[in-house]
């Protein structure tokens, strides 16, 4: 069972997936996806970099400094944090207004910062912690991914020890031991066999 604070787990369309750094959100969601595919999936913009294999538009919609801006300045973002002191990243309103009109169960994968803020405006919202089986697990993950260098991953590091210990501001906790198996306890909180409440 994925519920970790007492009270029976509710279920919600809109589902936002906060958890430390290298955690293994992006394949959680991902092996989501692929499963149910009806699950949509938000797109943040980002002034950060692409790494290798990351696509625009796909990933992340990267954009410069000067975009991002704009994005802020017309009010067209639902959050946005500066993550990990490096880059900025925000979640595009429009799109998950249309998913949630069209009755599309939606997820966003966003930091501690920006879960927060969408606490204050989609009260409705369904908030998931997603977290390593161990701290020792989660440093190998960052290590492992190769990504990062020596003080990104420092950074990163600082971050995610802060991220932990903000758990309890979470509904649900999901323990990410093996990939296939968070994704079903996270598909189970969204399009489980409750009917949600008309609204
Ligand atoms: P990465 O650079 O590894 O792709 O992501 C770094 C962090 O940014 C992750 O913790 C991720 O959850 C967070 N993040 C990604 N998109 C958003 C967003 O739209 N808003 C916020 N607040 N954080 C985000």
């Amino acid at each position: 069972a994925a519920g970790s604070t007492g009270a029976t787990p509710t279920r919600s369309r809109l589902i936002v997936l906060a958890g430390p750094t290298a955690v293994g959100k992006g394949t959680v969601a991902a092996a989501v996806r692929e499963t149910h595919p009806e699950v949509w999936l938000s797109v943040s913009a980002t002034t950060r970099r692409p790494r290798p294999g990351e696509e625009n538009g796909v990933h992340y919609w990267f954009v410069s400094d000067e975009e991002f801006d704009a994005m802020v300045e017309k009010g067209d973002l639902l959050e946005w944090a500066v993550v990990h002191k490096a880059a900025r990243y925000g979640t595009p309103r429009g799109p998950v207004d249309l998913a949630l009109a069209s009755g599309q169960p939606a997820m966003l994968e966003i930091d501690l910062q920006g879960a927060r803020q969408v606490r204050e405006t989609m009260p409705e919202a369904l908030f998931v912690f997603l977290k390593p089986p161990s701290w020792e697990e989660l440093v190998r993950r960052l290590v492992g991914r190769g990504t990062e260098t020596e003080a990104e991953r420092e950074r990163r590091l600082e971050t995610a020890r802060a991220e932990l210990a903000a758990e309890s501001e979470f509904d649900v906790t999901i323990v990410n031991h093996e990939v296939h198996a968070a994704a079903d306890e996270l598909v189970t909180l969204m399009v489980g066999p409750a009917p949600s409440t008309s609204d």
